[in-house]
Formats: C-alpha cells, structure tokens, sequence
C-alpha cells in the first residue's frame, strides 16, 4: 500500500481535484477587475457588519466590473438554523445589495462557478483532500475525544503550547499497514493537515488593509475534513476561493490570525493565494470604552433595525461608505447630489482599527437622503415600510393618496428641501396634523411661552381671520400681512427692531406667526407655513383658526 492506495481508500468515489479545476476556469474579466465574496454563515442573525463587508464587496466589484459572490458557508451544521440561507438572502435585498453570483434560495443559485453552498460542495473538498494525502501532506486522525483531552491535560501540566503538533500529533507517523488495517476495522477518523510549519520561524504578509504583517508559522496539523465528511473552515475558505478564482478575500479580522495556516494550505496545494483584505469590525463607545457592535446588546447590530425603524437602506449604505472611507465625507461635501456609485471606495483607506457607530450621523445622513427625494418616492417608500409595520400610516397613506403627495410636497424639491424625516418612523408624527380627521379630533394647547394669556391668543387669531387672511396672496404679500397685523396688535414688524427696543413691543412678528402656526397645526416648528395652508386649503385653515378661538 502506498499513499496514492490510501487516499483511494479513504475517497474511492471522488474525481480527481484537477478535473474542478478545469471546470472551474481562471475568469476572463479585464485587468483590476475585482471578484469578491461575502461568506455568511446561515445561523439566522444578520449583523450589520455583514451589510458592512457586503456594501464593500459589491462596491468593489461595480467599480471594478468584477463579480461579487454571495456564498454560504454551512459546514459547521450544528450553528445552522432553518431558513438561514434565506434570511440572509433578503437581507441584502433590504439593502439592494445584489451578488453577481450565489445562492438565490435556500438550495439553488446562480453562477457557473456554483454551488455556493458550502454542504452541496461536499466532493470538491474532498478531492482537494485526496490530493493532499497522495502527496503525504494530509492524513488520517484517530485520536478520540478522550485522546486529546489527556493530551490537552499533559501539555498543561508540561506548560507547553496546547495543540496538535509535533511530537504531540499522535497520528502523523501511523504506518501505513496500520492506518489501512484500522480504517478497515471501522474505527472513526477525521483528516488533518500535515503542517510543514516551524514555530520559530516567521512569515511576512501584506494585508491590503493592515499593510504589512509577519507572524509565526502554523505548526498545528488542523482538521481538513471532519468526521462528518464536511470540511472545516480553513480547507473550504482555501478551495472555495480558489475554484471560485476569488482575487480579494475581504472578511472580519476576527481570521487574520489563521492566516498562517491559510497560506500555508495554499502552498501545500500548488495555489497562488487570492489577496487579504482583513476589515476591521465596527466599534462602538460604552463608558469611555470600545468594544465591538455586539449582538447581544445593541438592537443595531441586527439588521431587522434599520428595516423596523424605517431607515432608507441607502441611507444605511451612505453611512456604511463614510465609516468605510474617511474621505467619503469630503467627497459628499464636494458632490452633494451625486450617486453613491460615483464615489471611488478604495480598500487601503480603510482604516485599521474599528470605526465607531454613530446613530446621530446615521440619521443625519439618512435626513439628508430622504430630503432629496421625490414626494412620490417618499410616498412609495413610506407606504412599502407602512405596509409591514404600521397599519394606521398605511391607511392613512392610501385613503388620502393625492392628499398625502401635496403633504409631502412641502418644502421638497426645491434648494433648500425639508430635512426633518430621518426615519420612516417618523413620518406619521411629522405629517398627521394635516389631515383635518386626526388634527380636529385631539385637544391642542395654544399657549405657548412667549405668548400664553388666553385672549391675547384668541385677538390674534381672530383679527388675522377676519383681516388678514386671504389665500390668494402670493407669500411676499402673505408675509406682509402677518407683519401688518403685528404692527396693529403692539408687535415689533422685525425681530432686530424689537431687539432693539425691547420694551416698546409685547413681542414681534415671529411670536405672532407662532400664535397662528400652533392654531393651524398644533406646533411650534413646522416646515414653512405658507406652503402648509397652501395645502390645507380655505375650508380646513377656517375650521382650524375657529376651533382656536374658541
Ligand atoms: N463564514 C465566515 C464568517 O462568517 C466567513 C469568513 C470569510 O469571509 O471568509 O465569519
């Protein structure tokens, strides 16, 4: 028995590695053209770090016509939950990220370099693995769990380094009379790795992100193939990015201390390694102190958030992009309307260490996303987000369609459009006093802190309507007609002139225009009034002052 019997023994079934590699061809794209992949595990909670590293990957490939794969990996199934592989899926449609390539439900895909999950790719690691052991560079293990909790014990009470290697790595001398008799006697085994690796010597890399790094070799013989056929991690990450010629593997930096041993694997296979891009997590500030977004305590990190609360997804992917690049936020100053796909995303500006969240950007930026849409685009989208979380908006939305587009017209589609929705969330407070049904039905305080004695706000009021008001005017002469009613009531007409004087006024024709403003809507600060009693037309102004005065 030689090696080339043993690895048919162990594999009699599967083809040679090189058949998949001629099945899986070097791609023909141009020169720079990126292929990059997001490798989720389907364990049924979408982190927003997972969006992070997906808005990289599908921005590199876009810039760079390469391809971007969306590709599970499934092997350690006992984390796999049902329905995984789809929640993934629709998570990144939420954030209109679309892989080039990949799973497009829980079993099929699209793409030629599939499957793209990493449990339908059983034999293709398995090859890899024959070759491997052909070559004397893999072999079995049948060391048991007992096995290696003694050896774990010996080493601790040694104090040396945990771990399967050296003389430590019972298997890696078996002859191979003796490995074939105990496979033919049944016994378990998984397949490791034979590390060519030596402690004391060091490797250097060039991470794109972290730039250059060395570290010790890998000694440790890892498992290759687990005792259930599937592959770990390491073997399925080197195959994987190997058949599917990926030539950037950017991931959480939570793997670059593996590196060692991924090289190393690409070495042992004759395989050029893809490049490194090792991202660092996003971070976030608790007492003085970073840590990482986590799971468990920050509702944030899921990306089930950005959906319930109603933040545009592109708003999410515009912050994505600033904590990407710092000189996102330059290049947005310079380039106020332009797409997000005109900015260039470039890996070495990312920075090393983790960036901190920042909720109060997030919906600054997502204020300023939603001022530049359409009415009709703020309509489409807050209903869709109604559609699935809250009932009342959607009625209110669909029985007063044309209504509710003129609404949202207000101060929008101008210079200086209206910034004060961040979040779907918060569109139904933000709007609801124009619709006469809700504004009419709920009690209204009119006093306010510059002006709060009862009749002086009924004098107000009532003077503008029988007066003042009229429609028609166009907003110069509206404008006048509230600084002539301040005049005629003891108001300064200009607040410098009552800033001057002070004493000589009650207050000035800001206090009066609140007076009215509050009677109409029930708020103190509201987009521009004109264009609110635009809307709400002669009948609902009238109805509204009256029910104020009395
Ligand atoms: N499945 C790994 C994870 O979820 C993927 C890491 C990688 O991108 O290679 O962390």
């Amino acid at each position: 028995m030689d090696y080339k019997d043993l690895a048919n023994l162990i594999f009699p079934n599967v083809k040679d590695a090189s058949y998949y590699e001629e099945k899986y061809p070097e791609r023909k794209l141009k020169e720079g053209a990126m292929v990059v992949r997001f490798a989720p595990s389907p364990t049924g909670f979408v982190h927003i770090g997972g969006i992070y590293t997906s808005v990289i990957c599908s921005k590199l490939a876009k810039q760079t016509d390469g391809v971007f794969i969306l590709r599970i990996e499934d092997t350690d199934q006992k984390r796999e939950v049902e329905n995984g592989v789809v929640g993934i899926i629709d998570a990144l449609k939420k954030f209109n990220l679309n892989p080039d390539e990949g799973m497009i439900n829980e079993e099929d895909s699209k793409g030629a370099y599939g499957p793209y999950k990493q449990s339908q790719r059983k034999e293709i690691y398995q090859a890899f693995a024959k070759r491997l052991i052909e070559e004397k560079k893999a072999y079995p293990c049948f060391c048991t769990a007992e096995d290696l909790d003694e050896m774990r014990q010996k080493q601790e009470s040694a104090k040396v380094r945990p771990g399967y290697y050296g003389a430590w790595a019972a298997c890696r001398n078996l002859g191979l009379d003796e490995i074939e008799k105990r496979i033919k006697n049944g016994e378990e085994y998984i397949i490791r790795f034979r590390s060519p690796g030596n402690e004391e010597r060091k490797i250097k890399h060039h991470d794109v992100i972290k730039g250059n790094i060395d570290f010790p070799e890998n000694d440790q013989d890892i498992v290759i193939i687990k005792s259930d056929g599937l592959p770990t991690y390491h073997f399925a990450h080197v195959v994987d990015d190997y058949l599917m010629r990926t030539t950037h593997v950017i991931r959480g930096d939570e793997w670059l201390s593996s590196l060692p041993v991924h090289l190393q694997l690409f070495q042992a296979l004759g395989i050029k390694p893809p490049k490194y891009a090792h991202i660092a997590p996003i971070m976030k500030e608790e007492d003085g102190a970073k840590r990482k977004l986590s799971k468990r305590k920050d509702p944030e990190a899921a990306v089930e958030f950005y959906a319930k609360e109603g933040i545009p997804s592109d708003a999410a992917k515009e912050y994505l992009l600033n904590i990407a690049n710092s000189n996102f936020e330059m290049w947005r100053k310079q380039n106020k309307t332009a797409s997000i796909d005109d900015f260039e995303l470039q890996l070495n500006k990312m920075s090393i260490s983790g960036a901190l969240f920042d909720m109060v950007k997030l919906l600054d930026i997502s204020k300023t996303v939603i001022s530049r849409y359409s009415k009709e685009e703020v309509y489409d989208a807050a209903y869709t987000w109604a559609t699935e979380y809250d009932e009342d908006l959607k009625k209110l939305l669909e029985d007063n369609k044309e209504y509710s587009l003129k609404v949202l017209g207000i101060e929008r589609g101008n210079e200086k459009p209206r910034k004060d929705i961040a979040k779907w969330s918060d569109l139904k407070d933000n709007i609801e006093y124009m619709y006469d049904d809700r504004f009419l039905n709920k009690p209204h305080t009119y006093e306010y802190q510059n002006i709060n004695d009862k009749e002086e706000i009924k004098k107000v009021i009532s003077t503008y309507l029988e007066k003042y008001f009229d429609l028609s005017d166009d907003k110069q002469t509206w404008f006048d007609k509230i600084k002539d009613l301040s005049e005629e009531l003891g108001y300064a007409r200009e607040v410098k002139e009552y800033k001057q004087n002070p004493e000589k006024y009650k207050g000035h024709v800001g206090d009066v225009s609140t007076v009215i403003r509050i009677a109409l809507t029930g708020r103190a600060n509201t987009p521009d009034m004109y264009e609110i009693m635009k809307v709400l037309g002669e009948d609902s102004i009238k109805t509204r002052l009256e029910k104020a005065i009395k």
